[in-house]
């Protein structure tokens, strides 16, 4: 953190799951904060004392349980949220489903594209403008995802560096003809959360990657008895639970790692010059909250 100005340059935003881990787990929290915004308050962000580095911790469905499902985030909200702290990397995590036959429930995955079937989030932040015709290669932050797989590489565990992560509107899960489909067009995985939240942050020119950790089988692609009452209905096998709970305990040392990482990064990447044309022939100007509305 900028001790002047209260900055941050790295948000964490936690998926399913990180209402649980107490914040001792990431850092030591000194201070907590809700950020006002043209789209709402901000989900409430803690900062956190990270190996003598101050980082930003947000999770998304809620401090205390799962309490928000993925259509009803404010990810314009958090995201302008992140920007107005400072914050020029956002590091995500969340649970998606696994449609790739090599994926299994507990493994890792950074994935490197994405595929967008949401049907009614607000997409953008440039409602009505003439700017935000942005290329999406590489669809996350390259610099992101090379400190993720070095703090994986370094705990000795596998991950899956190569996948498309389809996002689908929810909160319902996905039928069988579905999951079918979107094997077709190339998913890999399936989840509610990336979409919008990875699209808003490079219009804001933040960098942004996402860590997943495979938290059932997507519909059809195994044979599961339907089991009343317990969370996915049967499409996570109960022998394959302490896999995903590992996978999860093991974040705060991947985020940890990542964080170190990212540190001996420049931030070459084209992530912070997303908006630079526009810029450049004078249709915004270097102040991003005149970007938007
Ligand atoms: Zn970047």
């Amino acid at each position: 953190m900028d001790k002047a100005t209260g900055a941050i340059d790295v948000l964490v935003i936690g998926g399913s799951g990180a209402y649980h881990f107490p914040a001792e787990a990431f850092g030591v929290e000194t201070r907590r904060l809700t950020v006002e915004t043209p789209f709402g308050p901000s989900a409430p962000i803690r900062i956190l004392e990270c190996d003598d580095r101050a980082v930003g911790f947000l999770s998304r469905h809620g401090e205390n349980s799962y309490s928000m499902t993925a259509p009803y985030v404010n990810y314009r909200a958090n995201v302008y949220a992140a920007k107005a702290l400072g914050v020029q990397q956002i590091l995500s995590w969340s649970g998606p489903g696994a449609i790739h036959e090599a994926f299994h429930p507990g493994d890792l995955v950074v994935p490197d594209d994405l595929i967008d079937l949401t049907r009614q989030r607000p997409l953008t932040f440039f409602e009505g403008k003439g700017i935000g015709f942005i290329r999406q290669n590489p669809v996350f932050c390259p610099e992101i995802r090379q400190a993720l797989q070095g703090a994986i590489g370094e705990l000795n565990r596998p991950c899956h560096t190569r996948a498309t992560y389809v996002c689908t509107e929810g909160p319902r899960l996905e039928t069988p003809a579905e999951i079918r489909y979107m094997k077709q067009i190339g998913g890999d995985l399936v989840g509610m959360t990336l979409v919008p939240e990875a699209f808003l942050a490079r219009e804001l020119e933040i960098c942004y990657a996402p860590l997943c950790y495979i938290s059932n089988y997507a519909e059809g692609v195994r044979e599961l008895p339907y089991e009343k009452g317990v969370l996915f209905e049967g499409t996570l096998p109960g022998h394959d639970r302490h896999r995903v709970d590992a996978a999860l305990s093991a974040f705060p040392k991947i985020v940890r790692g990542t964080l170190r990482h990212l540190a001996s990064l420049h931030r070459d990447c084209s992530c912070k010059d997303a908006m630079l044309r526009y810029r450049s022939r004078g249709d915004i100007g270097d102040d991003w909250r005149g970007w938007i509305g």
